[in-house]
């Protein structure tokens, strides 16, 4: 099977590693990738939410399978365009995407599902938001309606500040605040059939105790020993299946990763977010501990032949992803930067030195070129011993001005 990953962060360097490892993959490419995915497999210049320009090169290249990593490229409609070719495609359609693209629409089919969520109001004046922030009291969770990479949602106390967001963003969800631990459970479905990969949770905000402004994810963990026994049973039972089968009730089914972002609150399980995608980081722990095939799993989905295809199987044991951010990271991250100690981090035993924002130099040099930088993964036999391997191999690492968090997995609830 020859497989093409779209994308260029960490989550995908994690997705090319593991397909890698799959003795049914004989090739893997790349679109476009980075500095470290290239070390690893060819890769080609593209423009992600591009449809046409992704079909027409997953068909220059003959593959047998497209994945694709990012929320955007699913949301322009690049899986029809690669299912158009005829070439498997692993991610929902650019209408079942939406699922991810607009939170009004996951509302509504959370609704008519009976799934458990935050009560929500859509708004679109100041009027409406006033009476909804009012109605729900504090704190205050506003969500702008669009796609903002997990960065349009404010959580605050401040009143004015939960308006101000509101008018910025023009059509936004409103919501009840949910307390209570959050877990990420990612599901590869075909439409009809879903299969839970290992829960995992991350860590959110910029800075040591959960401090500081909220940015794509600094570092995750998995498994979750301290989730209630049945957990994954039940939110399959009670979110996936109704949620999958809703979609495929409204004539778009979706096929792909079905990320389920869910609160356990006092009041029990609530879904806090859909995305349509593999979830970054909480992907590059996730498939550290993955033992059986990739490459096939997700060409079972894409196909819609899942119910076929026997159950992923988990190395014993955990896996921790600590992020290395760019200084400046996530206001106004700075590129740029040489990045040293990459060799001496691999080296540590069980650690990946996944890249997120990297590019070669035109010395032949690896330079940041993102907010977050690099994902340093390392599998244990328990969560200490992955997050101490994890530790020693970013202590290795030499970037000006980077941070990252020191407490990833050190909290575990
Ligand atoms: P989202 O983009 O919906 O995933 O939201 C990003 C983050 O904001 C979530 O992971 C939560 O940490 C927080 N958040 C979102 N909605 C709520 C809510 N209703 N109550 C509390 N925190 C929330």
């Amino acid at each position: 099977m020859k497989v093409l990953v779209i994308g260029s962060g960490a989550r995908e360097h994690a997705l090319v590693r593991c397909l890698l490892r799959d003795p049914e993959v004989s090739e893997v490419h790349a679109a476009p990738g980075n500095a470290g995915i290239a070390a690893d497999v060819a890769v080609h210049s593209v423009v992600a939410d591009q449809p046409e320009a992704v079909a027409d090169l997953a068909a220059r290249l003959g593959a047998d399978l497209v994945v694709v990593g990012p929320e955007g490229p699913l949301v322009a409609g690049v899986t029809d365009a690669v299912k158009a070719r005829g070439i498997a495609c692993f991610g929902p359609s650019g209408r079942a995407a939406k699922l991810e693209g607009s939170k009004a629409f996951a509302k509504d089919v959370m609704a008519a599902a009976g799934v458990p969520t935050a009560m929500a109001v859509v708004c679109e004046s100041r009027a409406q938001a006033e009476d909804a922030l009012d109605r729900f009291g504090a704190p205050y969770v506003v969500k702008d309606d669009g796609l903002a990479a997990g960065k349009g949602v404010v959580v605050t106390d401040d009143r004015a500040a939960a308006l101000a967001h509101a008018e910025a963003c023009g059509r936004v969800v409103i919501e009840e605040y949910l307390d209570g631990p959050e877990v990420s459970l990612f599901c590869v479905t075909d439409g009809r059939v879903a299969v839970p990969l290992t829960p995992a949770q991350d860590f959110k905000r910029a800075y040591d105790g959960d401090e500081g402004p909220n940015t794509g994810g600094m570092g995750a963990y998995t498994p979750l020993p301290w989730a209630p026994a049945g957990l994954v049973d039940d939110v399959m039972a009670r979110v996936v299946q109704p949620t999958i089968d809703e979609m495929l009730r409204r004539g778009i089914p979706f096929a792909g990763l079905l990320y389920a972002g869910l609160a356990l609150t006092s009041r029990g399980v609530r879904v806090v977010e859909f995305n349509a995608r593999f979830g970054d980081p909480e992907t590059q722990a996730v498939l550290a501990r993955l033992r059986s095939g990739l490459g096939g799993l997700l060409r079972a989905a894409a196909t819609g032949t899942l119910a076929q295809h026997p159950e992923p199987v988990w190395q014993d044991g955990a896996a921790v992803t600590v992020v290395v951010a760019a200084h400046g990271y996530p206001a106004s991250p700075r590129t740029g930067d040489p990045i040293g100690g990459l060799a001496e981090a691999a080296a540590v035993k069980g650690v990946e030195v996944l890249h997120a924002g990297t590019r070669l130099s035109p010395e032949g040099t690896v330079v940041s070129s993102g907010g977050r930088v690099l994902s340093v993964t390392a599998a244990g036999e328990d969560i200490d011993e992955a997050r101490s391997r994890a530790y020693e191999a970013v202590g290795h690492i030499t970037l000006d001005g980077s941070h990252y968090r020191t407490d990833i997995a050190l909290q575990r609830r």
